[in-house]
């Protein structure tokens, strides 16, 4: 598959000014404003962020998307036909930070991963064991338990993340041999058991920064990175999407 997906995930950061100046900084340099780079801002922002991004490469992401598929009474819910509605492209869904602070279940991901489809979205599947899990040698089980559910969707484009969660935002990183093996599993058990899709990205998330974005990137599998900490910072974000451009 040529060419690599970079998304940055502000999670609950930024303001207003702040996130229209970290967008800026972004679409003013050509190594970040790029069709393959995307930013994940939180819901309130996104409208006001759409309308700058208009006619621009760079793509809009939503941290998350309702499971909910029709209008109504679900206060403070936000439909995939909403984010659709105002320019979104992407959606992540079931980040880690999700799972543990919500308690979403693979039956509430799998509706969330088929609105965002319908609604013309592609939706960024999240998996990823605890330290817990790899220490115990339950990984792959993990893993391979949260992409079930892709089983049951049988059109559309979507991704993968491979987040271990003891990566994220800790400092760190994953090796790149374990990086390799495990997006090369998800990979196989994609190929085995999914209908969407035969060419399915699978990204990695888990402290990526400019520093270590290159060796992380050109690892066999590796289809591009879902950055938290590092995306706040424009110049760290420019530099991992400039690692990532090589690559293309
Ligand atoms: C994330 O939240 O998706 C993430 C990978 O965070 P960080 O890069 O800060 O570890």
């Amino acid at each position: 598959m040529a060419g690599k997906l970079v998304i940055g995930n502000w999670k609950m950061n930024t303001r207003a000014d702040s996130a229209q100046t970290l967008l800026q900084a972004l679409l003013a340099d050509e190594t970040s404003n790029r069709d393959w780079v995307g930013v994940a801002a939180p819901a309130v922002y996104l409208a006001g962020l759409a309308e700058r991004l208009r006619g621009q490469p760079l793509r809009l992401c939503a941290q998350d998307v309702s499971a909910f598929d029709q209008d109504g009474a679900f206060t403070g819910e936000t439909s995939a036909a909403m984010l659709a509605d105002i320019g979104c492209g992407y959606t992540l869904v079931g980040h880690s930070e999700r799972r543990q602070y919500f308690g979403e279940s693979n039956a509430a991901l799998l509706r969330k991963m088929r609105n965002a489809i319908a609604a013309g979205l592609v939706p960024v599947l999240c998996v990823g064991e605890t330290l817990e899990e790899r220490e115990a040698g339950r990984q792959l089980e993990v893993i391979r338990d949260q992409l079930a559910l892709l089983s049951e969707i049988d059109h559309g484009e979507y991704v993968v993340a491979y987040e271990p969660v003891w990566a994220i935002g800790t400092g760190k990183v994953a090796t790149l041999a374990q990086i390799a093996e495990i997006h090369g599993a998800i990979k196989k058990w994609c190929l085995q058991n999914v209908k969407a899709s035969d060419n399915i990205r699978v990204l990695y998330g888990g402290s990526v920064k400019a520093e270590n974005a290159e060796a992380i990137l050109a690892t066999e599998n590796v289809d591009g990175a879902l950055v938290g900490g590092a995306s706040l910072d424009a110049g760290s974000f420019r530099a991992i999407c400039q690692a990532a451009g090589k690559l293309i």
